[in-house]
Formats: C-alpha cells, sequence, structure tokens
C-alpha cells in the first residue's frame, strides 16, 4: 500500500503537537498542571524525592518557603483584596507575615522512646505521602503558607484544592513557595494545584486513589465531604465565636479588644468576634467605649435597612394554600462578605470616615446577625441579666461548633466557668479573638483550625503517621 506524502506529514504533525501539549501539562509550570491526575502523579514524585532528603535539608526549604512570604507578602496580600473582593490589605499583610515565621518546622515532629532491659522502642511520626488540602478563599495564601510549611515539615507533598474564587492569589503562591523550594536545593512540584480549579477538580482530587490524606478549610459542607470520603480526614469547619464581657471587664481595653478582633481583616477568620453577650449592668459603659474605637452604633431603621442590605430573606413553607406557619430563613449576601465597614454603611445612606472599623448594634438574641456567620464588621450586642444567662445563649449562638470563644473578665472563677462550659478549640482571655492563632500572644500559628477531627490548631505532627521502631535485647545502655 502506497501513503501519500501528505498523510504522513500529517500525521507527523499531529503526534508532535501531542507530544508537544503532553510535555508542556506534565512538567508543570511551578506546579501547576492541567489535570489532578498530572499533579498528583508529579505530587508523587516529588515526595519520593524528599524522603530520600535528611531533615536537616527539610528545614532549609522550610526557611526558603518562610523567606519568599514573607518577602511577598505585600504582594499576595494586594492580589488577594483585589481577585476576591474581600479584607483589608494591611491585616492581610499580618496575617500572611504570622503564617510565615510562626507556623512550626520539623521541631513540631517528636520521637517517643522507650528503653530498658529488653532493648529499644522508638515511635516516630512519619509522613503519609501525598496530602490533598483544600483551601478557603477568606485565607487563600495564608492558608497555603500555614500547609505548605506544616505538610513539609510532616514529610509530605500538597495537592491544593484552593477556591476558584481565589484562584489567581493561591496559584501564585504555590509558584512562589516551588519556586523557593527548588533554590534551595528541593525538588520541583511538593506543592501543586490544576490550572483551573473547581469543584469538578476537588471531587476528583477528593476520589484520587493516589491521595493519602485530606485536609478541608472551609464551611460545614466541605468539611462533611471529606469525613464521609473514606480516606484520613482532617476538618476544620465554620465557628460563629461569642464574646462575653462580665461586671468585672475592664471596659476600655475589653471594647478596644473587641473592635480589633471584630474588624481584623473585615471579620473573614473564622476566629473573628461574631457577636457580644454582654452583662446589662455595665452595657452602656461597653457600648460608649466601643464607639470610642472604631463602632458606629446603629438603631431602629437602620439595623432594619442594614438587614435588606446584607441578607437575603426566604420563606419557607410559604406556598400558597399551606397551613404551616412560614419559617423564615436568612442567606447571606456574599457580595458584603469581608467588606469595609465604611463601604456597607454607605449602602443604607450613612456616610462616616475612614477611622470607622465596624458597624455595632443592639439586638435580640434570635437576631439573624447573631445566628449567622456573616464574616461582615458588623457586630450584634446582646444584653443579658447574669453569667448563666450568658454562657447559656454563647453555648447556645455558637451552634456546637466548638470552634473559639472569647471573655472579657477578672474573675478568674468567671472565665473558667465559661471555657469549661463552652468548651471549644480556642478559649480567649481579656484579649482580641486573634491572639488565640498567635497573633500578639505566645505559642505558635495555625490556619487550619480542626475542631470536627480534634486535631486543634493543625502543626506538622497532625499531618504524620506514627510508626513503631523495636530492636530487641540491644543499644538500651540503662
Ligand atoms: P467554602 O466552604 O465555601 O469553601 C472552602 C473550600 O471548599 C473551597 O476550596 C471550595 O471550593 C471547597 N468547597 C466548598 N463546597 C464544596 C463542595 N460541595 N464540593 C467541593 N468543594 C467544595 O468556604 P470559604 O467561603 O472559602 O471560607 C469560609 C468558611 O470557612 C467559613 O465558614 C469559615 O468559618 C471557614 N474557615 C474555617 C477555618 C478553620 O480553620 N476552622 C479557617 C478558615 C475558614
Amino acid at each position: 500500500m502506497v501513503i501519500d506524502q501528505s498523510i504522513i506529514s500529517k500525521i507527523t504533525a499531529e503526534v508532535l503537537a501531542r507530544v508537544q501539549e503532553q510535555n508542556s501539562s506534565t512538567s508543570g509550570q511551578n506546579g501547576i498542571f492541567q489535570t489532578i491526575d498530572e499533579a498528583t502523579a508529579a505530587a508523587r514524585q516529588a515526595h519520593r524525592q524528599l524522603r530520600k532528603l535528611s531533615l536537616e535539608t527539610r528545614e532549609k526549604l522550610i526557611q526558603a518557603m518562610r523567606d519568599v512570604s514573607l518577602e511577598n507578602a505585600v504582594l499576595l496580600s494586594e492580589m488577594a483584596v483585589k481577585e476576591t473582593g474581600m479584607g483589608r490589605v494591611s491585616d492581610k499583610i499580618l496575617k500572611n507575615q504570622l503564617a510565615a515565621s510562626k507556623t512550626p518546622g520539623t521541631e513540631d515532629l517528636k520521637t517517643e522512646a522507650w528503653t530498658g532491659d529488653r532493648g529499644l522502642t522508638l515511635v516516630e511520626m512519619a509522613p503519609f505521602g501525598v496530602i490533598g488540602s483544600i483551601t478557603p478563599t477568606t485565607n487563600p495564601s495564608e492558608t497555603i503558607i500555614n500547609n505548605g510549611i506544616s505538610m513539609i515539615a510532616g514529610g509530605n507533598s500538597v495537592v491544593f484544592s484552593p477556591h476558584p474564587t481565589a484562584k489567581n492569589t493561591s496559584l501564585k503562591t504555590i509558584g512562589l513557595l516551588n519556586e523557593a523550594i527548588v533554590k534551595a536545593g528541593g525538588p520541583p512540584n511538593l506543592l501543586t494545584a490544576v490550572a483551573k480549579p473547581s469543584l469538578d477538580s476537588t471531587n476528583a482530587m477528593l476520589k484520587h486513589p493516589d491521595i493519602n490524606m485530606l485536609v478541608a478549610t472551609g464551611g460545614p459542607a466541605i468539611v462533611k465531604i471529606v469525613m464521609s470520603s473514606g480516606k484520613k480526614a482532617i476538618g476544620a469547619g465554620a465557628g460563629n465565636p461569642p464574646v462575653i464581657v462580665d461586671e468585672t471587664a475592664d471596659l476600655d481595653k475589653a471594647a478596644k479588644d473587641i473592635m480589633l478582633g471584630c474588624s481584623f481583616d473585615n471579620n473573614l477568620p473564622c476566629i473573628a468576634e461574631k457577636e457580644a453577650i454582654v452583662l446589662n449592668c455595665i452595657a452602656d459603659k461597653l457600648i460608649s467605649n466601643m464607639q470610642k474605637h472604631g463602632g458606629y452604633l446603629i438603631s431602629g431603621q437602620d439595623i432594619n435597612k442594614l438587614m435588606k442590605v446584607i441578607l437575603t430573606e426566604k420563606e419557607e413553607n410559604a406556598a400558597a394554600g399551606c397551613t404551616i406557619k412560614p419559617k423564615r430563613t436568612y442567606m447571606i449576601n456574599k457580595n458584603f462578605v469581608g467588606k469595609d465597614a465604611k463601604y456597607i454603611l454607605s449602602k443604607i445612606g450613612i456616610d462616616v470616615p475612614d477611622t470607622i472599623r465596624a458597624i455595632i448594634c443592639e439586638t435580640t438574641e434570635d437576631h439573624p446577625f447573631v445566628l449567622e456567620e456573616l464574616m461582615m464588621p458588623v457586630l450584634p450586642i446582646i444584653q443579658v441579666k447574669n453569667l448563666d444567662e450568658a454562657i447559656e445563649l454563647a453555648i447556645s449562638v455558637e451552634h456546637g461548633n466548638r470552634h473559639t470563644a472569647i471573655m472579657h473578665s477578672r474573675n478568674v472563677d468567671n472565665l473558667t466557668r465559661y471555657a469549661k462550659a463552652i468548651d471549644t478549640t480556642i478559649f480567649v482571655k481579656n484579649a482580641p479573638a486573634y491572639a488565640g492563632i498567635g497573633a500578639g500572644s505566645e505559642g505558635y500559628t495555625s490556619f487550619t483550625l480542626a475542631g470536627p477531627t480534634g486535631e486543634g490548631l493543625t502543626s506538622a505532627r497532625s499531618f504524620t503517621r506514627q510508626r513503631r521502631c523495636v530492636l530487641v535485647d540491644a543499644l538500651s545502655i540503662v
């Protein structure tokens, strides 16, 4: 059979194009691939290479990740605010710096040893392998820096599944970290992702047989999904942190701390104060101090106007002829999540100076501002008669998340009672809520706070498996 020269040329051109396309997608660009299969295969290869490196080298890679994150904290913060339309650049810079400098490295891995007549037994913290990490839109670069350092310190590689609305910031962070790792002598693709993250790509990652562990940082839906995936999973879910102020508190400091905490990054952090429950005997004084520290008080019709702007109301069972009393539910208007107080107020016709950081208002305990996780600098304040009432209400509005709670009090017994009763992963005393993740306080930081699965503030050790190594009748010199 004679084959036409033009057909041969066509076939050759097509084969070359396919090879070229395959090469460009499988080699990836700083960890970014076209498909989850490619991202996972590259991360697996990187994990094998990481296993051959010493702990000393691993620590050098982590230092390079810290340095590049600090150098690019401003760039990444500006990018995130521009891309997502949420948060404050100055606060995001602090969050990125915190993730870069206070996420523990390999020092977090501890070995346990038993020695005696029958020899030596060790339990060491070993890597899981390739971890699939799903990251939120509220802390995009911070979570990738924090998870990246923790997971690599634990000896793993990571396939990230970032929130699509923070795609560019997330992929830029992954690229910068990979570049720094390679320059410091590490393998390429320790951190990977797909170029177009979507719900479909996240689902492909969740099911991928070569992903050994899943970590979700986000709302209740994704936490539930990873926890029912059949793989080892860590879930870091939603919060609705209540702050209680009792009659013994330093009211000026309490007001200042609450304003700082609830307006930090425009209330995006899951740990930020979301409602204040205050004893009625000190409420007026606390509120006037809050006004002094950047709170803008609204009341009456302005609260109703604000509700109409930031929430969408739905009535369930409201169909014609339905005899059941309609149940009102509220959806958050995402256009206002993480926006400045000044901007939100402008939508109800109130013009305020830039110094206003948060909107405060007195509401009833069942108000949607109290019950919903607004993630906006809007702080509802509820007056109660005594501490018993305050604690009972705080537990109820925290919705059983057991995430974060805050109290301002100088009475140790009161602090202890609330801390025990609410039983949250983080409990902050006499400080802004962000002290709970190591900002202006002692202790390391984390941006993946795993309440539902119990790891608490995750760090390298959370991403390891325990492995026992036994030597009988030797190496013990006791
Ligand atoms: P989100 O739940 O909308 O998204 C988080 C991630 O999950 C994203 O990558 C998203 O793409 C993915 N996702 C969500 N639903 C999914 C589904 N059905 N299938 C596949 N993927 C899905 O949350 P967000 O708006 O990005 O972040 C805010 C939420 O996260 C808040 O509830 C906040 O409290 C919580 N959060 C918790 C922590 C923590 O450490 N506990 C930290 C940050 C944020």
